[in-house]
């Protein structure tokens, strides 16, 4: 299955690819954590994204399109799902163009969708492993031990993106680039739009419950 989980950021992408990936063996691509390990890295690519990450504007569309279509030429026969990317229409026609030589096509879009002032609390609550990637809240999805990792006892670390005046300016980002990509996919694929207010155990069942009806027999 190839899949694309849409929604503004801090809508719960990134939390719940990690339930879905598990259950059908796909390769999870976010476009935001290769972006951020290519900048812990220090590469070019790192370097060239920095400051449109930090104000929290969009890494430019050549830059980002070449790095995906490369990841995504790593997935496993299994499928892959794209979480952060495509985020502007442009690169939603390139996605396209990468996967028509070969007959692939995207299967399904989840659309998740979320009022900005729910979605803002989220982003500046989030907390992260520096090691592991996991992905926790101060209050919605607590560690075990405060500020720090379940998995490996890390202290945890908020993004510099997540603080309130960048939040905001990713927000404005959001409404004007990548939402209107909702209906650019509604004209020509199958969207399926995803209540992501509810708790992450409901969201996760609701997806579950949509995905059944793309998945292989
Ligand atoms: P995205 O990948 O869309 O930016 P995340 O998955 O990182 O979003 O989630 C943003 C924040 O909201 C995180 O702190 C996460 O723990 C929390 N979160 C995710 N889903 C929910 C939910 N359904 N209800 C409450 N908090 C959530
Ligand atoms: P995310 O982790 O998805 O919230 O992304 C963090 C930041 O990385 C964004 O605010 C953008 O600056 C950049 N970014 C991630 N994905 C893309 C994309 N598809 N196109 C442009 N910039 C991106």
């Amino acid at each position: 299955m190839r899949i694309i989980l849409l929604g503004s950021p801090g809508a719960g992408k990134g939390t719940q690819c990690k339930n879905i990936v598990a259950e059908y063996g796909l390769l999870h691509l976010s476009s935001g954590d290769i972006l951020r390990q290519q900048r812990a890295a220090g590469t070019e690519l790192g370097r060239k994204a920095q400051s449109y990450m930090d104000s929290g504007g969009l890494v430019p569309d050549e830059i980002v399109i070449e790095m995906m279509i490369e990841a995504m030429s790593k997935a496993p026969e299994a499928g892959f799902m794209l979480d952060g990317f495509p985020r502007t229409v442009n690169q939603a026609v390139e996605l396209d163009k990468a996967l028509a030589p070969s007959g692939q096509k995207i299967d399904v879009i989840l659309n998740l969708s979320i009022d900005d002032s729910v979605v803002a609390k989220r982003m500046t609550g989030r907390r992260s492993c520096p090691k592991c990637g996991a992905v926790y809240h101060i209050e919605n999805l607590k560690p075990r031990v405060e500020g720090v990792c379940d998995h490996d006892g890390v202290a945890l670390v908020r993004r510099p993106d997540d603080e309130p005046e960048v939040v905001a300016n990713r927000l404005e980002t959001y409404h004007e680039q990548t939402e209107p990509l909702v209906d650019y996919y509604k004209s020509n694929s199958n969207v399926v739009d995803i209540d992501a207010e509810k708790d992450a155990d409901a969201v996760k069942a609701v997806i579950f419950e949509q995905l059944e009806a793309f998945a292989e027999p």
